[in-house]
């Protein structure tokens, strides 16, 4: 069954210019910005320009080119907030929720990064 991507969600309207943002990094395929309510000091999301509803579509249907892109940015926002473990940097957590299970509440691909303080053991 194909994704139903929703264009209303609130990260397409970020990326059409609809709605302000606090830009980290911006490239060709990816947009980086600092999220609204923050979980931890730097609290960061990554998401792909291209209409992906979840990890599991980006990573199925974006071209690689997008895929590189993304994880380039990804790493670039790391170097960027200086959280690199072993690079100077405490670590970081890095994650996505993906539907209802795992309680997405954006219907739009995006990676947390949140780095700033320890992030105690994951939730099960
Ligand atoms: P998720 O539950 O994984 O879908 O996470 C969605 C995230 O988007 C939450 O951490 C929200 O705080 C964040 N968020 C919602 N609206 C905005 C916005 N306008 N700008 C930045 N972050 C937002």
């Amino acid at each position: 069954m194909a994704y139903a991507y929703d264009d209303q969600n609130i990260f397409a309207k970020i990326l059409r210019g609809e709605i302000p943002n606090n830009t980290v990094l911006e490239t060709e395929h990816t947009l980086a910005f600092r999220d609204i309510a923050p979980k931890a000091p730097d609290h960061v999301l990554v998401i792909p320009k291209g209409p992906y509803v979840c990890f599991d579509h980006f990573c199925n249907d974006a071209s690689a080119e997008e895929i590189v892109d993304f994880a380039r940015a990804a790493g670039q926002v790391c170097k960027m907030l200086g959280c690199e473990p072993g690079h100077g940097g405490e670590g970081f957590r890095a994650i996505t929720n993906a539907g209802e299970d795992g309680v997405q509440e954006v219907p739009h691909y995006h990676l947390h990064i949140l780095a700033g303080r320890p992030m105690g053991p994951m939730l099960l």
